[in-house]
């Protein structure tokens, strides 16, 4: 599941809120109409007698009231009429709901019995993950739909081409296959770009997602590490590290590499391999520099699991900014 225990009842902590919100503006309907519309309050007092004379033959008891002049049919049109000659819309004194698909439940039920998330909870469950991607203002503008192969050409073409083959297919069988990914080359060449493509339709899927630039990444660790306070604010940073449908690191090779970076980097991709999760690696490095500033099983770990892809040409972005 992509939301924690926690942001689940969250969000259905909102539905009950929604649902108290929505009763008391029902409730202030029917107390003003009633004010207003005093045969109203009358029409609705037959219904109660009504309705509840059809339980009592229902289970086969005798009512009280039994001299009924109108049917509820009869009542429900006498209603609306009140209604709208006053200039209430019809449904003034129905129950309000923000989503009327699921009367605020966050639930539907189809035909054959089988509930499932509303629309509406998908977007609150969006929203959330989203906002805890760490990316958020990063993909508005890094999607495949913004893809363009404008500033590529010859060798540097194909390989943008391969690589946006390998994201998509990636991004298509996530949810079978367990793969990761490192995309390696200079700078403004798509690597991030490629990264944030994918970080967006997997969150559109429901999968959660956490993008950390390698310095951000190392240095939280560092800080909560050494921070005798922080060990439960760890153990929880961990347990997203170890446990998210897709980690992103970006950038790698920009941090100051250590032996607490190394150690923490293999952790990293060993937990994740162990746990089937997947992740992606951006950097500048080639081959023999990852192998030169990390350790041996780093290197071994990236080679045996992952899908090596190289990106080339010219710093697209510099060329925007100049353009
Ligand atoms: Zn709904």
């Amino acid at each position: 599941m992509a939301l924690s225990n926690s942001q689940y009842e969250s969000i259905i902590r909102t539905y009950e809120r929604t649902r108290d919100e929505n009763h008391q503006i029902y409730e202030e309907h029917v107390k003003e109409a009633y004010e207003k519309l005093p045969e109203l309050a009358k029409l609705d007092e037959e219904r109660g007698r009504l309705m509840e004379s059809r339980l009592s033959a229902l289970f086969g008891e005798k009512s009280e009231h039994t001299d009924h002049i109108m049917t509820l049919e009869e009542i429900a049109l006498k209603r609306k009429m009140i209604l709208t000659a006053a200039g209430y819309p019809m449904d003034y004194l129905s129950p309000v709901y923000t989503c009327p698909d699921c009367q605020d439940t966050g639930y539907i039920t189809d035909s054959e019995g089988i509930k499932s998330k509303c629309h509406c909870f998908r977007k609150q469950e969006m929203a959330i993950l989203y906002e805890q991607s760490n990316i958020q203002d990063f993909i508005e503008q890094n999607n495949f739909s913004t893809l363009s192969y404008e500033y590529c050409e010859g060798e540097d073409l194909e390989r943008l081409r391969g690589a946006v083959k390998i994201s998509l297919d990636f991004v298509k069988s996530f949810q079978n296959d367990y793969r990761n990914i490192i995309f390696f080359g200079t700078v403004g060449t798509g690597k991030s770009f490629l990264s944030g493509c994918i970080a967006r339709e997997l969150l559109n899927m429901g999968h959660s997602v956490i993008y950390f630039s390698a310095i951000n990444l190392f240095d939280t660790l560092a800080r909560y590490s050494f921070d005798a306070k922080a060990k439960e604010t760890l153990y929880n940073f961990y347990k997203d590290l170890y446990n998210y449908d897709l980690v992103i690191i970006d950038d790698l090779g920009t941090e100051v590499t250590n032996s607490f970076v190394t150690s923490q980097l293999f952790s990293c991709l060993n937990e994740r391999h162990l746990n089937k999760k997947a992740t992606i690696i951006s950097t500048n490095l080639n081959l023999s520099e990852i192998r030169d500033r990390y350790s041996d099983r780093v290197f071994s770990r990236l080679t045996s699991s992952y899908e090596f892809c190289k990106l080339s040409g010219p710093d697209v972005r510099m060329i925007k900014k100049v353009n």
